[in-house]
């Protein structure tokens, strides 16, 4: 197979591979991005709680740190991106809040200091009065300092609508393509992937979880990372009322964090109970459950066992803990020229904008002539979201393609015509439609509508049930048709 050739190779389609292409987009280069999955956005960037955090919600953002500053830079950038590609956007707000009354002065210095850094004078709540802003939280707690600013997006609908928009603009997409080594010569980059070889003269290396790994191909590890487990619950929408604004207790030691916070979908989220652990054991344990429900309660009393719907794990790579516990490491490696990393622990998704603008200005700084591609094109329209539409625009939306009218998840009230919108726009799995237009994130998780949603992959892809899956790979959900299996099992007796 004769090698593919790009200028520059973006490994990982997560949340800063994808800004970064996107940003990249903008200007008449040759942009390629590998991902080893069978879709965007499924790495570290899916097991995300999606705040867009404003710098001064823990003590931990200070100025000198080099992710405070990406955060900053992509402050004023993310509301403006997330109109610009029709990704929802919600100014939630937030209460840091105290249990113990000694720990208020801690709270005034933290005001005090967001107010010094010229981000806004943030106004504290005692208790009672807290209480008629959130009428769920605790009595235990004693009050608590607002952040208006604080907002949430969905981490995964941003990474695919950024990969959506930076395809259209040129940028090369290559899905289910692993990188599984790196040779360098003084011009270029052999990339080696499971599809054959890739020759770049830039690598940009965001592959979250392994950035480490894959920078050790080629001698551009100058740094370490902790891989730290977080475990989030996912709470039915019939529990929305419960908080409106992400409620947070002050962190009393660094990486002590309990929040509850609402989605953008309507969901609350809980967690996120960290652990040191093995990388890649994604598994959600008992213990974690159960000791992020009991914080949880503590913030939220009302929180029951019986509304979690779902839970996940990610991994939080922390660089080091000896410049802050989660410093980030987006350079240009020292020890190899034109090699690119790229990891952010926290907050990853709330900077991502201001990343991907630091590579670009890495790049120009290395000399590589970026021409602005005046073709390119900044918006992107959303799918109809049949659940939210009027009654009008559903009729309209019906007129013009009568897919509308089909409920397939009842949970969620998606239709055939979103789901079928999904696929045209790269969805190939039970999980690419799910992340996409969200059949099987209701109560029922899947149960009624997933061999629905099958049958229309099967159909609009042009493949047997059978081949359909999950997320890829071995994940399929029809084994053998109902008839096989009875030949099957007649022919076992
Ligand atoms: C529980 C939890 C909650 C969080 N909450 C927030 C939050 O509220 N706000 C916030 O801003 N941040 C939050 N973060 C941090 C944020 O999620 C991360 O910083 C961010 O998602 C990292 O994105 P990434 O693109 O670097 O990594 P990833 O999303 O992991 O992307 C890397 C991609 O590289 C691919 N890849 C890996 N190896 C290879 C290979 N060999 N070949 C090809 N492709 C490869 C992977 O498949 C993956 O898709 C949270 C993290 C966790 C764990």
């Amino acid at each position: 197979m004769p090698a593919v050739e790009t200028e520059i190779l973006i490994i990982g389609a997560g949340i800063l591979g994808a800004a970064t292409a996107r940003e990249l987009s903008r200007y008449k280069a040759d942009v390629t991005v590998v991902e080893k999955n069978v879709d965007v956005g499924w790495g570290i960037t899916k097991a995300n709680v999606g705040v867009v955090c404003q710098g001064r919600d823990t003590l931990e953002f200070r100025p000198e740190y080099h992710r405070t500053r990406l955060l900053w830079k992509a402050l004023p950038l993310m509301e403006p991106l997330c109109k610009e590609l029709e990704v929802p956007f919600k100014r939630v707000g937030a209460y840091l809040m105290i249990r113990d009354q000694v720990l208020k002065e801690k709270l005034d210095k933290l005001a005090k200091r967001t107010e010094s850094l010229g981000l806004g004078a943030d106004k504290y709540y005692p208790y009672p009065e807290l209480k008629e802003k959130e009428p769920f939280i605790s009595p235990e707690i004693k009050g608590g300092l607002h952040d208006p600013e604080i907002a949430v997006v969905h981490p995964v609908y941003l990474t695919q609508a950024l990969m959506e928009n930076a395809t259209r603009n040129g940028v090369k997409l290559m899905l289910e393509t692993e990188v599984t080594g790196i040779r360098a010569d003084h011009t270029t980059f052999t990339v080696l992937t499971n599809r054959g070889e890739i020759k770049a003269r830039y690598v940009i290396n965001a592959a979250g979880e392994w950035v480490d790994k894959i920078a050790a191909m080629v001698g551009a590890d100058d740094f370490v990372l902790f891989p730290i487990k977080g475990y989030v619950g996912v709470l039915d929408r019939n529990c929305a009322q419960l908080a409106g604004s992400l409620l947070a207790v002050l962190p009393e030691e660094p990486g002590d964090m309990n929040i509850v916070v609402p989605t953008v979908e309507g969901n609350l989220l809980f967690g996120i109970q960290l652990q040191i652990n093995r990388r890649h054991d994604r598994s959600t344990t008992g213990h974690m459950a159960r000791l992020a429900l009991r914080n949880a309660r503590k913030l939220i009393p009302e929180i029951s066992e019986k509304d979690v719907i779902n839970s996940f794990c990610g991994y939080l790579m922390f660089r080091n803990f000896e410049i802050g516990w989660h410093e980030c490491e987006v350079a240009m490696s020292e020890r190899v020229p034109r090699f690119i990393n790229m990891t952010i622990g926290y907050p990853g998704v709330s900077a991502s904008p201001g990343a991907a603008l630091e590579v670009v200005e890495i790049l120009q700084r290395d000399g590589l002539g970026l021409e602005p591609d005046p073709g390119f094109d900044p918006k992107r329209e959303d799918i109809p979201d049949f659940s939210l539409l009027s009654e009008r625009e559903r009729k309209a939306l019906i007129k013009r393609d009568p897919r509308y009218g089909h409920v397939v998840c009842r949970c969620e009230t998606v239709t055939e015509g979103e789901i079928v919108e999904a696929i045209r726009r790269g969805a190939t799995t039970l999980d690419g439609v799910k992340f996409r237009v969200r059949p099987g994130t209701g109560r029922c998780q899947g149960g009624f509508c997933g061999p629905r949603v099958t049958r229309i992959i099967a159909r609009e892809l042009g493949i047997p049930e059978t081949e359909v899956t999950k997320s890829g790979g071995a994940s399929t959900q029809v084994p053998l048709r109902t008839k096989q299996l009875l030949e099957k099992g007649g022919a076992d007796g």
